[in-house]
C-alpha cells in the first residue's frame, strides 16, 4: 500500500551536536490524523519542520506518496505548515494573506481568485477578507492561518501546536472546526501538541516521543488502556504502576502478592489505569484483590474520584461512576477492597 507519508529511520542532530530524534519509523495512511505528543524538547516540532523541509534530516529518509523528498526543498513539497504563532502578513489582508501561496505558485489569477473565494466562503471569512489580518481576533487569525494551509491543496498538513495561543474556549470550539474539517476534506494531518486531551481526542493514532526516541504509536483507546512502556504509563491517563518480577507470561510477583495481566514473557510491571479499579470485589475467581483504605472520596456528576491508601502506604486513584451504589457508600476512612479485572491490566518490560 501507498502511504500519504512515510518516515523512514529518520534522525536528527543539530549543527551544536544535540541529538533532537532517533531512528523515528512512521507510515502514515491517506486522511489518516496523526498527533505527536510529548514534554517540551522531545522533538516533535524538530520532527515536523523534517517532514515540512524547514530542516535537513541527518538520518534516514522520508517519502511523501512514495517519493523520496529527504532532500527536496519545502515549496517543492506537497506539504503546508501552520504555525503556533500563525505568521500572518500583518499589514496584508485577509485575502491577501490566503492568496499569497498561489502567488508563490504563480498561479494564473482567475484561477487564484476562485479558489480563495471558495476557501474564504468555507471558512466564514468573506466578511472580513479586505481587513488587515492584525485587526483580528485570535479565532479568526486561527482560521485564516488554516485556510492559507488549505487553499494551496496539499496532500499533508502539518500543524505546530495552532491551537497553542488560544483561550480554553476557543480552542475546544476551533478543536471541533478542525477535526470536521479534516474529515471533510479528507487531507492527511499530522499534528503537534504537548497536550494530552487535544492529542487523544482530535487525532485517529498518537506518537507519543520522550527525548528524541518514539516511545509508543497507538489509537488513543490502546494508549491509554495498553500503555507499552513506563513512560508512557506514567505520562498518558491516570494509571498505578506497580513494579515487580516475572514470573511467567501474564503474571508477575509484587508487594501485593501476584499480578496477572495482559502481557508478554519477561514483564515486570502492572499498569492499572484509575477507571480499572472497582470499589468492591465483583467475586470474579481471577479478580485481582487489593485492600485498603479510603483517603478521599468526590462525585462530580457522573463521576467518581477516589483515592485509597494501599497497606504499604501508596495512595491510588480510582475513577467511577458516581451512580453505583459502591461509590455512594463508600467514605474517607472505609476500610476496603479493591477489585481488578486482570483484562485491564497490561504487564510491561521495566
Ligand atoms: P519539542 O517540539 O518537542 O518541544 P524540539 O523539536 O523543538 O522539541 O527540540 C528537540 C531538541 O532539539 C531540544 O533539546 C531542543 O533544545 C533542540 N533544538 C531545537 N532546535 C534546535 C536548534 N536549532 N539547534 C540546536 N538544538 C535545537
Amino acid at each position: 500500500m501507498l502511504h500519504d507519508l512515510e518516515l523512514i529511520q529518520v534522525g536528527k542532530t543539530y549543527a551544536d551536536g544535540t541529538k533532537a530524534v532517533s531512528d523515528f519509523n512512521l507510515k502514515v495512511g491517506q486522511g489518516e490524523f496523526v498527533a505527536f505528543l510529548g514534554p517540551s524538547g522531545c522533538g516533535k516540532s524538530t520532527t515536523l519542520r523534517m517532514i515540512a523541509g524547514f530542516e535537513d534530516i541527518t538520518e534516514g529518509e522520508i517519502l511523501i506518496k512514495g517519493q523520496n523528498v529527504s532532500h527536496t526543498p519545502p515549496e517543492k513539497r506537497p506539504t503546508s505548515m501552520i504555525f503556533q504563532n500563525y505568521a500572518l502578513f500583518p499589514h496584508m489582508t485577509v485575502r491577501q494573506n490566503i492568496g499569497f501561496g498561489l502567488d508563490v505558485k504563480g498561479l494564473p489569477k482567475a484561477e487564484r481568485d476562485r479558489k480563495v473565494e471558495r476557501i474564504l466562503d468555507m471558512f466564514g471569512l468573506t466578511d472580513f477578507a479586505d481587513r488587515k489580518a492584525d485587526r483580528l481576533s485570535g479565532g479568526q487569525r486561527q482560521r485564516i492561518a488554516l485556510a492559507r494551509g488549505l487553499v494551496v491543496e496539499p496532500d499533508i498538513l502539518l500543524l505546530d501546536e495552532p491551537l497553542g495561543a488560544l483561550d480554553a474556549n476557543l480552542r475546544r470550539i476551533i478543536q471541533n472546526e478542525l477535526k470536521l474539517l479534516q474529515r471533510e476534506l479528507g487531507i492527511t494531518f499530522v499534528f503537534v501538541t504537548h497536550a494530552q486531551s487535544e492529542a487523544l481526542g482530535l487525532s485517529d493514532r498518537v506518537v507519543v516521543m520522550s527525548n528524541g526516541l518514539v516511545e509508543q504509536i497507538s489509537a488513543p483507546k490502546d494508549l491509554y488502556l495498553r500503555p507499552q512502556t513506563p513512560f508512557v504509563a506514567d505520562f498518558i491517563g491516570n494509571n498505578t504502576v506497580i513494579e515487580g518480577r516475572a514470573r511467567a507470561a501474564g503474571l508477575i510477583d509484587t508487594a501485593y502478592g501476584p499480578i496477572a495481566g495482559v502481557g508478554g514473557e519477561g514483564a515486570s510491571v502492572a499498569v492499572i489505569p484509575a477507571e480499572a479499579f472497582r470499589l468492591a470485589p465483583s467475586g470474579a475467581p481471577d479478580e485481582i484483590r487489593l485492600p485498603g483504605t479510603v483517603t478521599f472520596r468526590q462525585l462530580v456528576g457522573a463521576a467518581g474520584h477516589f483515592r485509597v491508601r494501599l497497606s504499604d502506604g501508596r495512595e491510588v486513584k480510582v475513577e467511577t461512576h458516581s451512580e453505583t451504589p459502591e461509590a455512594r457508600s463508600t467514605r474517607p476512612g472505609d476500610t476496603i477492597t479493591l477489585g481488578v479485572d486482570p483484562r485491564s491490566v497490561t504487564l510491561i518490560a521495566a
